[in-house]
């Protein structure tokens, strides 16, 4: 995207993309989304669209004419688009070159590391050594399985 349109009221619109890992509290970057400051999910694809008009209704995955559930994006609720801040992807590297394995959860989109005591770590890194890079995708983690209490 090379060009913002700019928002009658937001101007540029620019809203903090929080860092793809769930512990930390920086944010890796800042979006300017001017006019697009919305994401809606696809009743095809099943994919959600970040960043797109009010009435946008053009898959961004798919490119079927079916996006609904416009949700307004802000600071709150925008997703990690932009993967990891730099100090955790040094941090993350780290732990996976010592035998931690990356995760992606497929339920909430949080990425991580776990880290290399863990099972799954042990049981995986007895296929794929480190420090050779492995992840896995989990079908939810321990951020979305206990929404709202403290784990
Ligand atoms: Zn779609
Ligand atoms: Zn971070
Ligand atoms: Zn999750």
């Amino acid at each position: 995207m090379s060009h913002i349109y700019l928002d009658k009221e937001k101007g540029v619109n620019p809203v903090i993309v929080p860092c793809a890992n769930p512990e930390c509290k920086e944010g890796a970057g800042i979006a300017m989304l001017g006019i697009n400051g919305y994401m809606a999910t696809c009743q095809k694809c099943g994919k959600v669209s970040i960043g797109v008009g009010k009435l946008t209704s053009t898959c961004l995955n798919c490119k079927a004419r079916a996006l609904g559930n416009h949700v307004e994006l802000t600071n709150k609720n925008m997703p990690p688009i932009e993967g990891f801040c730099n100090s955790c992807k040094k941090k993350i590297e780290d732990e996976v070159k010592a035998g931690g394995i990356y995760y992606r959860c497929l339920k909430c989109g949080s990425q991580g590391v776990v880290k290399r005591d863990a099972d799954i770590s042990i049981e995986i890194r007895k296929k794929v050594a480190a420090p050779d890079p492995v992840g896995v995708e989990l079908p939810d983690c321990q951020y979305c399985q206990g929404e709202g209490d403290a784990a």
